[in-house]
């Protein structure tokens, strides 16, 4: 199975689907992560937050595969903003991987009250300048704090990784990513596995395609121009979430999917988060 990719504002290509690890303890993580690589997937997505930087770094090991046919990303957490502080809080979290370049980093959250956001991008403005990651980007930044960064750093985000399911489509997001050059990148694209993969609209779809709803929404968000970073510790889920490229859904699929939005999160609302 071979994922194809994104082409990043400066350059750098992102496999249009990888693999997601939050919520899985340290110890697991080294045998998910393996296990996600073998299954084919090239991408894997941690932060410093879901404390198994270390057992993801020691799964991109054992998986064997070329580092340069790896793409690695990590997240900058709350407690570490501010310029000096997400210096050495990359540098942390490098040590926990194992690695010595990252493919991206991001800024999980804006936190638009403490107001450190433009200090922290500095820093990863200066970390891709060293070398030390190849590509920088934002996560849960709303319309407001994206266009502030943009507008005093001049540095236009790779991507904004976003909470971004059929039940919370965020189209107006979207829009905005697309004006500036931003991929979007969806998390919880299955919704966090809870009603969403038992609506019956997806089951009447999935059953036609002779496929899975999961596969249905991950198909969705790829039609779309997402980014995708399914979790899953279940091998054949695993494999089921990567083989998402030898179907397609028709005009009238997205539609119906697109008429699910219910405009309702499940994570945290970035404006008030922290
Ligand atoms: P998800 O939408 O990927 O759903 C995962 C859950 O869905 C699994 O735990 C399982 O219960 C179920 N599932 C997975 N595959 C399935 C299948 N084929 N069939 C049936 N059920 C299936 O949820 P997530 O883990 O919240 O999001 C994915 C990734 O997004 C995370 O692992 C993390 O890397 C990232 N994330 C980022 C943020 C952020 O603030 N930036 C927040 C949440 C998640």
């Amino acid at each position: 199975m071979t994922v194809s990719d994104v082409t990043l504002n400066n350059g750098i290509t992102m496999p249009r689907l990888g693999f997601g690890v939050w919520q899985i303890p340290d110890d697991e993580a080294e045998r998910a992560v393996r296990t996600a690589i073998e299954a084919g997937y090239r991408s894997i997505d941690t932060a410093a937050v879901y404390e198994n930087e270390a057992g993801t770094g020691r799964g991109l090991k054992a998986a064997g595969v070329p580092r340069e046919e790896l793409f690695v990303t990590t997240k900058l957490w709350n407690d570490d903003q501010g310029y000096d502080r997400a210096l050495r809080a990359f540098d942390a979290s490098m040590e926990r991987l194992g690695l010595d370049v990252l493919d991206l980093y991001l800024i999980h959250w804006p936190l638009p009250g403490h107001g450190r956001y433009l200090g922290t991008w500095r820093a990863l403005e200066k970390l891709q300048a060293d070398g030390r990651v190849r590509a920088i980007g934002v996560s849960n930044f709303t319309a407001e704090t994206l266009q502030r960064l943009i507008d005093e750093s001049g540095t236009v985000p790779a991507v904004n990784q976003i909470e971004l399911h059929p039940y919370f489509q965020q189209n107006a997001m979207r829009a905005l990513h697309a004006d500036h050059g931003i991929h979007t990148e969806a998390w919880s694209p299955l919704g966090q596995g809870r009603g969403l993969l038992e609506d019956p609209a997806l089951a009447e779809i999935a059953a036609r395609h002779d496929r899975t709803p999961a596969q249905v929404v991950l198909r969705w968000h790829l039609q779309l121009g997402n980014v995708v970073i399914p979790k899953s510790v279940t091998p054949s889920r695993i494999a089921e979430n990567l083989d998402v490229f030898g179907f397609e859904l028709s005009e009238a699929d997205m539609t119906a999917i697109g008429g699910m939005d219910a405009g309702t999160r499940l994570g945290p609302d970035p404006d008030t988060m922290g």
